[in-house]
């Protein structure tokens, strides 16, 4: 497979149109068969249920090389069921899951010559979603969706080594108790774009949620999971029924007690007791593992002892490892490596 000239390393993250896209229509009741198409337009009525009422749900995946040559995605089938359990919420029609795997395999068989090189540190980023599609006015879910998965390169995360995060806590909540965070709603990130643009322009590279309801407890960010090391090497995550359920903090967890003995706890984290962990890190598909510095509550720094300068031991030690399963440099559980 000849692979596309591009600078890999150089790419950000962005859109870059590839070869091939996937579609599949739900009309009068079920799922058609599906296919790949070269157009990447979507053409849709003025009254279509996603533009009206954000009916429309996602999810992100990657494909890439692995060190011995083989193109791979990481557990798609966590993103199919995750998908599935959004559409439910959502009132859409659960796009059946192992038609969502077979999907992304086609995606990435179609575009392989867009799949980065081992070491480039790019990947394919795939993006499956569905949306409400024929015209809704009076409020009510839609009666015909569309589900399409389009794969995009996406370049290293870290250019030049990760370097540790400043966050600010937000005043503005992310999620209500009995809402929408725990799926992965198109309208959550909707909502979350004011406050950190307002994070930024304070300075700050993400926002810290915290409960809505007693605003004593660790939530998320706006896209990423939180990781936690206490002094005693204890990971912990936190545990709340409006947390969208990342498969990276799923994996990590499962890494620091399967692959570093590590003991490894979801449970409530209260912010009082942010100040005694060692080592922070946000962890999603994009980065697998951001490390966290500092974190700002209204002027009052909390700067943890792995400091501004590099990652925490412990979590370099968690993100050596995952992405050495990624890469096929470790041996992976059953199940998480998924061949093209
Ligand atoms: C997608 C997402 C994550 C990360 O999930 P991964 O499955 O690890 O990519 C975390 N938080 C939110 C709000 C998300 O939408």
């Amino acid at each position: 497979m000849e692979k596309k000239d591009i600078d890999w390393s150089g790419l950000g993250f962005g859109y870059v149109k590839t070869d091939k896209r996937y579609v599949s229509n739900f009309k009068n009741g079920a799922w058609d068969d599906g296919g790949l198409t070269e157009d990447a337009d979507i053409v849709m009525n003025e009254c279509a249920g996603v533009l009206q009422y954000a009916q429309t749900c996602f999810e992100g995946l990657k494909a890439y090389t692995t060190e011995d040559g083989r193109t791979v995605c990481f557990r798609p089938d966590l993103n199919a069921a995750r998908m599935y359990d959004t559409a439910q919420r959502l009132e859409m029609p659960p796009f059946p899951k192992e038609r969502f795997v077979e999907a992304v395999k086609q995606v990435v068989k179609a575009n392989e010559a867009w799949v980065p090189p081992y070491g480039s540190g790019a990947t394919l980023y795939l993006r499956p979603y569905m949306f409400g599609i024929n015209p809704v006015i009076g409020v009510k879910p839609a009666e015909d969706y569309q589900f399409r998965i389009f794969a995009t390169p996406v370049g290293p995360y870290f250019k030049g080594g990760a370097k540790p995060l400043t966050l600010c806590v937000s005043d503005f909540d992310r999620a209500a108790p009995h809402g929408t965070g725990h799926i992965k709603a198109g309208l959550n990130y909707a909502m979350s774009l004011h406050p950190i643009v307002e994070a930024h322009k304070a300075g700050f590279a993400e926002n810290m949620y915290l409960d809505a309801a007693t605003r004593t407890k660790v939530e998320e960010t706006g896209g990423a999971n939180f990781i936690f090391v206490t002094k005693d090497n204890k990971v912990v995550t936190p545990k709340s029924s409006s947390i969208l359920p990342s498969i990276t903090r799923r994996s990590l967890m499962y890494v620091a007690k399967e692959y570093l003995g590590l003991e490894a706890e979801e449970r409530e984290v209260h912010f009082d007791e942010v100040k005694d962990f060692a080592e922070c890190g946000l962890c999603g598909t994009a980065a697998v593992i951001s490390p966290v510095g500092k974190i700002v509550d209204h002027g009052k720094e909390i700067c943890f002892p792995s400091g501004m300068d590099e990652m925490g031991p412990v979590t370099k030690k968690l993100y050596d490892t995952l992405t050495g399963i990624q890469m096929g440099r470790l041996d992976a559980p059953e199940g998480w490596i998924v061949e093209i």
